[in-house]
């Protein structure tokens, strides 16, 4: 179906807001990515359950996205619906006050400091990773020997007919930086995460420590996506760095010279040039020290470009 037919569809229909050829760069941490056909930031995800059955008829594809803070989104753009879950904040505990369930669109960094000052513990690692709830089950977002998998209890999905489907902690192949998520075409609508009483004062500290540290080694200064490639035994950054591709630059794309494994946006970088960087880097890892770097960050319309 033409994408103005199917637009036009969705207006008469009331749901909004909508974007068409809205530049995805202004919604990923990197202010990388060109237009998405349609952009819909649904104010709820009941809204989606008919937008997802009308994309199927449609034949439209659908590609998800939260804070954008872990993906790399095509010079070209994504063709089809682009579906924003940020506005999705609702949060509810249950009665011992120990287990919340949280909308997708949650900031996984909000929940970690709601959960802090009701003096629970399981999440202060999370206190600066940027992402939503949602892209942290999707990638099993981790950080300092932690991972969401200790507390990730059950999530909530829609599947591509509008169907809602529950997901319980054994059925979702929690690894390192994956989920069975990551295979499906299903869009994360809410999860719940069991916490455990701590001291305010404890939870308050590992916080502040893990804040220092994000502030001492990651370049926070300047647009990134985070870790590029999965960690291997020797840790990817010192890898890359003994590599020797510290501080490499193809156009405005730069690995870090902070931390190795990230690569900077210096103002106009380009998908092709983070993507041109991230081949080079890979190469030189595998010449000096057969090691095949695999990448953390997800690729967003890259089909239509052949990768
Ligand atoms: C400075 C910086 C530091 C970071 N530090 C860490 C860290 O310590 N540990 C870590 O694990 N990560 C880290 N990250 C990466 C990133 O923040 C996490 O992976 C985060 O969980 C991604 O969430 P997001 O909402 O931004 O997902 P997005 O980048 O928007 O999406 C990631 C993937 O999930 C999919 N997706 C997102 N939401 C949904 C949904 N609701 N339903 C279905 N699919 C969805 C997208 O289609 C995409 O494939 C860092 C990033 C930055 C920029």
């Amino acid at each position: 179906m033409e994408m103005e037919v199917f637009y036009q569809q969705l207006v008469e229909k009331g749901f909004q807001p909508l974007w068409k050829a809205e530049p995805l760069k202004k919604y990923t941490s990197w202010k990388i990515g060109g237009p998405a056909d349609i952009l819909y930031a649904p104010p709820d995800y009941r809204a989606c359950v008919e937008v997802l059955k009308m994309a199927r008829q449609a034949g439209v594809p659908v590609t998800f996205l939260g804070a954008g803070t872990n993906v790399l989104v095509a010079d070209e753009g994504v063709r089809g619906l682009v579906i924003l879950t940020t506005n999705w904040r609702e949060v509810t505990w249950d009665e011992q006050g120990t287990k919340v369930t949280s909308g997708a669109g949650v900031p996984i960094a909000a929940l970690s400091r709601l959960a802090g000052e009701r003096g629970l513990t399981g999440l202060e690692y999370a206190v600066g990773i940027p992402g939503t709830l949602g892209g942290a089950v999707i990638m099993n977002a981790g950080a300092y020997g932690c991972a969401l998998e200790q507390v990730l209890t059950s999530v909530k999905t829609l599947d591509e007919e509008g169907k809602l489907r529950e997901y319980q902690k054994g059925e979702m192949a929690l690894g390192y930086r994956t989920s069975i998520f990551q295979g499906k075409k299903e869009l994360i609508v809410e999860a719940t995460l069991a916490l455990q009483p701590g001291k305010i004062d404890e939870i308050r500290a590992k916080m502040n420590e893990y804040l220092k540290l994000r502030r001492e080694k990651q370049p926070l200064d300047l647009p990134s996506a985070g870790s590029i490639f999965k960690n291997t035994e020797r840790g990817a950054g010192r890898l890359v760095e003994a590599a020797g591709a510290k501080g490499w630059r193809i156009g405005d794309a730069q690995v870090s010279k902070k931390h190795a494994n990230f690569i900077v946006n210096l103002g106009e970088a380009k998908a092709a040039d983070v993507l041109a960087l991230i081949t080079e880097v890979q190469k030189a890892a595998q010449r000096q020290f057969n090691v095949e770097l695999e990448t953390e960050i997800v690729l967003l319309g890259f089909q239509d470009t052949g990768r």
